[in-house]
This record gives C-alpha cells, structure tokens and sequence, in this order.
C-alpha cells in the first residue's frame, strides 16, 4: 500500500509554498495580528485598513522569502521547520511578552537540558500539536507534482517577484502609519515570524563566525598585585564575588520592598558590615550578555560595539598573580574563566543540596574550602578572589530555588507555564527565591567571618525579571526597550573587621556612595581596587571603593 494517499491532483510546488506562506501569515503569526489589534491607536475603519495591509505585507514578503529558499529537494523538511518554529516563538511570544532577538536565539543555542525542561509545559505541548504537528501531518502528506528544473526556476522566481512588487506597493500605500506603528512600538519588528528568527539566528551564525577568527586581545599586562606579606598562603585576603542570577532590586528586602525578603542580610547592615547599593543597573537583560559585560572593561556601551575578543577581570587578576577560581551553579560562565581555575558544582551528590540532581547554591560554598586548597600556595600567599555563579532566581521554575525551610510565602506558583499561575502565587515563588539567596549569602558571609584573614564580598545580579507587569514574565528584552524590572538590580558589599582595619575600608564613607547610580561599567574597576591589583585599565573614576578605601 502506497504510504501516500492522492486525496487529489498533486501540487505545484510553487503552490504549496503559497499555502504555507498562507499559514505563516495568518495563524502563525497571531501573537503580532494580537498585539496590533490591542494598540491604543489601532481604532477605526483606518486600523482595519492598516492591519489588513499589514497582514498582505508579511504573506507577500514570506512568500518571496520561500520561493527564493525552499527548492523542491527540501520542500517538506523545511516546511516542518517552518511550522514548528512559528508555533514555538509564538508560544513564548504570546505567553512571555519576550519579543526574538538575537541574544534569544544565543539563550537557545545555550540552554541546557535542565533549563529547557523548565520551560515544558502543557499550554506548550497542545501550541505544538495544534501549531506543528497536526498542519506538519497534512504537509507531509501533499503529493508534489514534478515540474522540470529550469521552468520551475522561472516560475517560483517569478512568484517570488511578484511577492516583492506587491509588498513594496503596499508599503508605499500605507507608509505612514506603518512607519509610525514601528518607531512606537519597537518590539513589533522582533515579532514577525519566521523573519525574527531568521534574522537572529543569522546574526549569531555570522557573530560566531567573526568572533573566531578574531584573536583574543590581551589586557592589563602591567597588572601588580601587592607582593605577600608572609609565606602562609592563608593569611592573604580571600575576596568572594557573587553572581546573582534573575535576582531584582524591587524584590530585594534591602532595597525597602514590602516583604522582608532579605532578614539575615538586614541583620549583617545593622552591624555595619554591609552596605546595599540601592540604585544598579545591569549591563544586559540576559545572562549570555550580562556575565562577560560585567567582567569586561569596555562597559556596557563598549561591550556594546564591540567586535573582538578582549581578556576580562580574571585574566587580569591572574596575571597579576592572584589565585583565581570561578564556582558554577549554573549554566556555565559564558566564556568568562576559561582561563582560570574553574568548577562546576551543578551535578554534586551532597547529601541535603542537590534534590533530583540539581544543587542549591549552597553546594559552592560547601565546595569551596577544598577547591581553595588546589590552589598554588604562591598565589594564595598574595591573595585569592573566588567568583560563585548563582543559580539564583532563574525562571520560570522559581520554586526550584528554595528548599522547603525557607518557603516563607505560600502558595507558590509550580506550573512551568507561569501564565496560568496567579500573579501573587508567582510572586511567592520568586520571593522564596530571594529568601534563599539571602539565607547563602549570609552563610557565606558566616563562613567568610571565621576565617582568620582578611575576608570581603561583593554581591551583584546579572539582570532582573518581569513578573506579569504589562503583561511580562522572564527576562531578555531588548535592552531599549526592556523595563527597569528586568535591569534594576540589587548590589551589596560587606567586609570583615580584619579587612576593614589592614586596607583602610571606611564603612560610613561606602554608605554615602549606598543611593548614587552604579551599574556593572563599575564592577571590573571595584573588584581590581578590592584586590589592590594595581595597572593602567584601572580606571578610579569608576572604583565604587576609590575614596573610601584609600590606597596602601
Ligand atoms: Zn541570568
């Protein structure tokens, strides 16, 4: 029995490409045709009118982009592609409010297994039945006519041109409004499927390809650290940076938020210890950005343009002779220390960390005395600056991040679909995040106290996070565009009584600096103050310590 049934004539191939464009334009695209319809100034006869022409641009431009890349040879395959595609940007689109761009598509590139399943949902699989696989189903089985080689060249050529003349003209109709809508509404140009994600995985492939080929720029060759005072490698100061991860300032009990969701920090700012920065903002609204940004010295404008690859703080640190180690929890340090001692503690066995085999922050610390010891002696002798990559508040499974003791707020939200979780019940999770990076951080802190040496720590968020305002959950809008959610963050530093005395830190004059706005441009200048590496990439100006911590 033959595996395909003729329901009827078989297609032209050019044909079938105008069906699927047909879907891609309608149906595959409800997220943009919903968002539109929604505008204020989207009433009237006259918006009808526009979104109709609208919908006419994106079919006649998606059916000039297939007839100019899908050959009869790999028709059927990339329709699939196409389909599920559409269906699963569309999903995020309409459930997230996230918009695809090319720092989502390196999000996807990057994921792991574990993030990945944290996103598998139900609402997810009935969009990809209905959006992918059912129309997949049909497509699949359409008999294709043959059509000899050089006429089908001119025939789907032609339609393809035919598509172009017809999006022009309607462009030139309705140029005003159009034009207005996308200098309004900028996210409406990263909606359109399947260009979005054309031109985002595009971008990455050629970013890649360029960054490869591009050696890696040396920085801060001068760097000194202060000779060691004494031979015993555990005397020096031991500065520990924390990563944050999702974690934002609005929820930060420090930073004045309606629930305590920081007690044990309070505690440490009311011994004088600690000062919280109540007024950071993050480099990027994603952790691919945001991680290596923070660690580089070009800044976030800087890091911005840039087309090379540069060494970032920990390659200066170590060349300056410091012991150097990168403690991960999460999904990799995003080429950060690549060059330095590093580990990942995600997929331990400790007993009372790591529920279905995925560790709570805490197991970094618990790793920490025993990845301290591999460090050269000689290095340690000068000092050691340890960097624990949180796992922190990452979404959308934000009950993960807490253990049962520390869920204060109730009910939490456990669906991976956030949207079918009520607002407050999110919010409870994600506080019971904050709750749990409190609880580490102080821990940290404790550890850090019993040390017989000078001991800091300086803690910041990669970004922030939408929670459901305006209609967003997640993070990784563009950064124009995104909301203060997703890049105010909280910052805090504390410092032990023994570093406070032998490098001069001046608590009181560091919580004058507590409200001005900082932001991840001041980390690579603060941590090289913190660890008195001195060199020309210093830059004062931007060292949050410069006046408060006066050098030796
Ligand atoms: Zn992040």
């Amino acid at each position: 029995m033959p595996l395909t049934v003729p329901l009827r004539a078989p297609w032209h191939p050019t044909a079938l490409l105008l069906v699927l464009a047909l879907w891609l334009a309608t149906l595959g695209n409800f997220p943009l045709w919903t968002v539109l319809w929604r505008l204020p100034e989207m009433h009237g006869p006259q918006a009808v009118a526009t979104l109709g022409i609208l919908v006419l641009v994106v079919l006649a431009a998606t059916l000039l982009l297939l007839s100019l890349l899908v050959w009869p040879r790999w028709l059927k395959p990339a329709g699939l592609l196409l389909l599920a595609v559409t269906a699963s940007s569309s999903y995020f689109m309409a459930s997230y409010g996230i918009v695809i761009d090319p720092t989502m598509a390196t999000n996807v590139v990057q994921t792991d297994m574990g993030e990945a399943l944290d996103l598998l949902s139900w609402p997810l699989l009935v969009t990809l039945a209905l959006g992918a696989a059912l129309p997949g189903i049909w497509w699949w089985r359409q008999p294709v006519r043959a059509v000899g080689m050089a006429r089908l060249f001119g025939q789907q050529l032609g339609t393809g041109l035919l598509g172009l003349l017809v999006a022009v003209a309607l462009l030139w109709i309705a140029f005003q409004d159009v034009a207005s809508l996308m200098r309004n509404h900028k996210q409406l140009r990263y909606m359109v499927n399947p260009f979005n994600t054309a031109y985002a995985v595009g971008r990455v492939a050629v970013g890649r390809t360029a960054q490869a080929q591009t050696p890696l720029q040396a920085l801060g060759e001068d760097a000194q650290a202060p000779a060691a005072s004494g031979t015993d490698p555990d005397a020096a100061p031991l500065i520990v940076l924390v990563v944050g991860e999702t974690a934002r300032a609005a929820n930060f009990g420090l930073g004045g938020y309606g629930r305590d969701t920081t007690p044990r920090l309070k505690e440490l700012q009311g011994q004088g210890g600690l000062v919280y920065f109540s007024n950071v903002s993050s480099c990027g609204t994603n952790t691919q950005t945001s991680v290596p940004c923070m660690f580089s010295h070009l800044g976030r404008e800087g890091y911005a343009d840039a087309s090379g690859r540069h060494e970032n703080l920990l390659d200066v640190l170590q060349r300056a002779g410091l012991a150097v180690l990168w403690l991960d929890n999460q999904s990799g340090c995003k080429g950060v220390c690549e060059r330095v001692p590093n580990v990942d503690t995600r997929a331990l066995d400790l007993p009372g960390l790591c529920p279905d085999g995925q560790c709570l922050d805490e197991a970094m610390l618990r790793q920490l005395p025993q990845e301290l010891a591999k460090l050269p002696a000689e290095r340690r002798a000068r000092g050691t600056v340890v960097v624990m990559h949180q796992m922190g508040s990452h979404g959308p499974a934000y009950y993960k991040r807490s253990p049962q003791a520390l869920k204060q707020f109730q009910p939490e939200c456990t669906s991976h679909a956030l949207q079918e979780c009520p607002v407050e019940h999110i919010q409870n999770a994600y506080d019971n995040s904050l709750r749990y990076t409190d609880h580490f951080l102080a821990e940290t802190v404790q550890w850090l106290q019993a040390q017989k040496r000078p001991t800091a720590l300086l803690y910041v968020s990669d970004h922030g996070e939408s929670l459901g305002e305006k209609g967003l959950y997640l993070h990784g809008m563009p950064y124009r565009m995104a909301p203060v959610e997703q890049t105010h963050v909280p910052m805090l530093a504390w410092a032990s009584k023994p570093l406070q005395r032998e490098m001069r830190w001046n608590m009181a004059c560091l919580q004058t600096k507590a409200a001005q706005p900082w932001s991840h441009d001041n980390l690579f200048h603060t941590v090289l103050g913190m660890a008195r590496v001195g060199t020309q990439a210093h830059v004062p100006a931007l060292d949050i310590l410069s006046d408060c911590a006066p050098p030796a």
